[in-house]
């Protein structure tokens, strides 16, 4: 049965975040033994557990109240929280500070050799995503119609495969989208992680915990400045 007076941090498991988060939170001086492909791993010298998951799965935990603090990167925050909404829910959340590490923008791409002269453009296309809601929240608040088509992975390959007239998908360097003939034409999003804490009553001293790193955290991103 879980502690409930251990301080419960979910992190990406393994993907783009997961080495920065690891290494944030040793730099806090926690010491951690994530060697295991256990789910769980209880830090050494502080009440702190960590639990090691799948990114998409960290808003939802931290919204639920399962733990206490997640890291994750603000694209998967928001359109877990536009999901949410979309269902009629009401999620609750505090964002502590952003982070300085898995900065990445949610970007519009096309065909190389489609005419593209403004989101206009996309009137009535078919675009390819994982962010549904970040894209309709977007594409609504230009008056654009458009069908979505929901992929999980492999976004960048719809159009050539027939799927889709254009993509919306994470972008880092572009070399991405290149490599699939594809160029961005529009950011709809700029992301980069961030670190979030439950709503609801929190333990003194788990909130003296949570402030106490808050303060290391601010030292340690200012160190790298
Ligand atoms: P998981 O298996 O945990 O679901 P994933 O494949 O969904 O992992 P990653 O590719 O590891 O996710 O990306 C995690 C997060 O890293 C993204 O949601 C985003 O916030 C950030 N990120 C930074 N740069 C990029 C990039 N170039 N492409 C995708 N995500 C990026
Ligand atoms: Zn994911």
């Amino acid at each position: 049965m879980q502690d409930k007076s251990r301080l419960r941090i979910a992190m990406q498991k393994s993907g783009r975040l997961s080495k920065e988060s690891q290494q944030l939170l040793e730099r806090c001086g926690i010491k951690i033994n994530l060697q295991q492909q256990r789910l769980l791993a209880f830090a050494e010298n502080m009440p702190i557990d960590i639990m090691r998951v799948r990114d998409d799965d960290i808003p939802g935990l931290v919204m639920d109240g399962v733990v206490d603090i997640g890291i994750i990167g603000e694209n998967v925050l928001e359109e877990e929280l536009l999901n949410r909404r979309a269902q009629g829910e009401d999620p609750r959340y505090f964002t502590l500070r952003r982070l300085d590490f898995g900065g990445c923008r949610l970007s519009l791409a096309v065909p190389m050799d489609e005419p593209f002269a403004g989101p206009h453009s996309l009137q009535g296309k078919r675009i390819a995503t994982s962010y549904p809601h970040l894209l309709k929240q977007y594409l609504d608040k230009l008056a654009i119609n458009f069908k979505s088509c929901l992929l999980n992975g492999s976004v960048e390959v719809a159009p050539r495969a027939g799927l889709a007239d254009a993509i919306c998908d994470l972008v880092s360097t572009g070399a991405t989208l290149e490599a699939n003939g594809l160029r961005e034409v529009e950011v709809i999003y700029r992301s980069k992680a961030c670190l979030i804490q439950r709503d609801g009553e929190m333990p003194a001293a788990k909130q003296a915990l949570i402030d106490r790193l808050l303060v290391r955290i601010q030292g340690v991103i200012q160190a790298r400045e």
